[in-house]
């Protein structure tokens, strides 16, 4: 891998200690500060030199000094203004390779030409929302290249889960029907600072060519009734959803059968038949 030289800036205690930065619960903080494991983070997507990224939350900045180490070119969005003079110290080091946005990653957009990769270490409470929305739209691929994302490890399991596993679920459904996706890498909880209650885990998703005849909001509606009572049989779950149970039938899929049993393919096939 190529990398781009390393311009010297503090280490990222000495960061948070200088600007104050006290990890704040409610924007859902929990820093990263270990350059080593933050390297190899920023390698899961491969060879980022001269690529384009981008960051939701880089906080005080260890991702994104490790994305700009490796040669990307980066664009950041972060809602705590608090950190916003740490990064600017980053994008001084970095001339000219450092975009920052300051404000609601749910309510920006990524500022950069497709295509470009996301790399984020996420709040825990928008990251399913945002992973829903970069998976979501009708048109296929999106902007990104590839998605590098940490989540709680238990999010992790159900974006990569196979029917019958038991964090099989919608979200694994709607990462997996036209894209590939891995665990690419687990952290301990004492990785972080603080600490979460929680163990973590990296997710590699990669755009795969999209089936024909069905349309994403469908499959998102079909995934929310099929999942949304994943005890019970199709043939109850479905039966609030117009359509539902003539679809079912249509493709010979046995409604006795429990959400969790149905494998990717057969979603979709559902979802095609609903979509006609
Ligand atoms: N990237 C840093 C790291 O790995 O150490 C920080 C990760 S921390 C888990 C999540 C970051 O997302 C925090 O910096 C937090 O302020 C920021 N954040 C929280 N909610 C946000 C939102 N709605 N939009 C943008 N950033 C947000």
């Amino acid at each position: 891998m190529s990398t781009a030289p390393t311009p010297a800036l503090p280490p990222l205690r000495e960061v948070i200690a200088a600007h104050g930065l006290s990890a704040s619960k409610a924007l859902g903080q929990n820093f990263l500060l270990d350059e080593q494991l933050l390297g190899r983070v920023a390698a899961v997507p491969g060879d980022l030199a001269g690529q384009r990224v981008y960051e939701v939350g880089p906080g005080p900045g260890g991702l994104t000094r490790a994305l700009l180490r490796a040669g990307a070119e980066v664009s950041v969005v972060e809602r705590d203004a608090r950190c916003l003079p740490a990064l600017a110290e980053i994008a001084e080091a970095f001339p000219g390779r450092l975009n920052i946005q300051e404000g609601d990653a749910l309510a920006a957009q990524p500022d950069l030409a497709p295509p470009f990769h996301i790399v984020a270490n996420l709040p825990y409470n928008i990251g399913t929302a945002l992973l829903v929305r970069w998976l979501g739209g009708e048109s296929w691929p999106q902007g990104w290249a590839s998605l590098t994302l940490m989540f709680q490890k238990e999010v992790a399991d159900r974006i990569v889960a196979a029917p019958g596993d038991k964090h099989y679920g919608r979200l694994s459904v709607l990462a997996q029907w036209r894209s590939t996706a891995r665990l690419a890498m687990k952290v301990h909880r004492s990785a972080f600072t603080p600490p979460p209650k929680v163990m973590s885990a990296v997710v590699h998703i990669l755009p795969a060519a999209m089936p024909e005849g069905l349309r994403f909001a469908v499959l998102e509606k079909l995934t929310a009734a099929a999942f949304g009572q994943r005890r019970k049989m199709l043939r109850q779950s479905l039966k609030g959803l117009p359509g539902g149970l003539d679809a079912l039938n249509a493709t010979g899929i046995d409604p006795t059968r429990r959400a969790e049993t149905l494998s990717v393919e057969e979603f979709v096939q559902v979802a095609r038949v609903l979509s006609s």
